[in-house]
């Protein structure tokens, strides 16, 4: 029965692309069988993830409306400026976000990608995720090829000597323990700068900041150029959760449609209409990617 569907709907949308001729050259495809045929035969696939994959894990961005920390967002605490104005705040800020995480899951999607990277491993095929998500959910779902191109809310980096460190301590330090209400009403706390994080390095005791890429920063030039090398080899690239048309993708999924391969778009956004990527497959992608990164038929058991 569920065969037999499948094959209707098959021969249904060849059917509606013949009738809708050039007009269908300009939209990307929803063809779920199509894409299923790319995927059995692809060996290098790259994944650039946005914010609507956390989004459906119930994590806040502290973005547009309604998208506030106490009285401010992302792009007012998120800065180099705000941390040397008043570290104290935006370590309570990031302590806040930290927190949050404790009570957040990967959802169906991250852990399709990650059962999808470890299956077509075991085939000598590659997966790789390139993530402006700095949440850790694509790691705890099992993701190891992944590059997280605006940092980790659990690493940090020290101000003074430059080290990097990975912490996943709650809190990060005894002086944030109870702080980082989000609340409008919430007064600072003004942690004095020297009970904030601190390097451990030898001889260092530097003020560590949140290792993640702030606005007006550039990204991690080693990251990027593994990014690069990813999308300049791979041979299938999927955008979930953002569009291929709004950063980050739109730095990669460009170039990748321009060598000739097919880039899929799975989000819940309506994008231009562009020949440059094959499909688009609209809904959350928590429902729409574990169908299509499934086993497929030919790749045996
Ligand atoms: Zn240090």
């Amino acid at each position: 029965m569920i065969v037999r569907q499948f094959t209707c709907r098959v021969v249904l949308n060849t059917h509606l692309r013949k009738l809708r001729g050039i007009q269908d050259m300009a939209r990307p495809s929803s063809d779920v069988a199509a894409f299923r045929e790319i995927f059995s035969k692809a060996n290098s696939i790259a994944v650039i993830t946005g914010a609507g994959v956390s989004a459906e894990s119930g994590v806040p961005t502290f973005r547009g409306a309604g998208g506030y920390w106490r009285k401010w967002n992302a792009q007012d605490l998120a800065t180099p400026e705000a941390f040397s104005l008043n570290p104290s705040r935006v370590w309570e800020f990031y302590h806040y976000r930290r927190e949050v995480m404790l009570t957040k899951d990967p959802n169906p999607a991250h852990l399709a990608l990650a059962e999808c990277e470890e299956r077509l491993g075991k085939q000598g095929r590659r997966v790789t995720v390139i993530t402006q998500n700095i949440d850790e959910l694509h790691r705890r779902a099992g993701s190891k090829n992944l590059l997280e191109i605006h940092g980790s809310l659990f690493k940090t980096r020290c101000m003074t000597c430059g080290h990097e460190a990975a912490d996943h301590r709650s809190p990060i330090c005894a002086a944030l323990k109870g702080k980082g209400a989000p609340e409008p009403e919430t007064h600072d706390a003004q942690i004095p700068v020297e009970q904030l994080p601190r390097c451990e390095q030898r001889g260092c005791n530097g003020l560590l900041r949140p290792a993640v890429v702030w606005f007006g920063e550039t990204l991690d030039s080693d990251i990027l150029s593994r990014a690069e090398q990813v999308l300049d080899s791979c041979d299938l690239c999927l955008v979930v959760g953002t569009s291929s048309v709004v950063y980050p993708a739109a730095m990669f999924a460009p170039q990748v449609a321009a060598r000739g391969v097919p880039v899929a778009e799975f989000n819940m956004e309506n994008t231009p209409a562009t020949e440059r990527f094959k499909f688009h497959f609209h809904g959350p992608c928590g429902t729409t990617l574990p169908p299509v990164l499934a086993r497929h038929e030919s790749e045996g058991m």
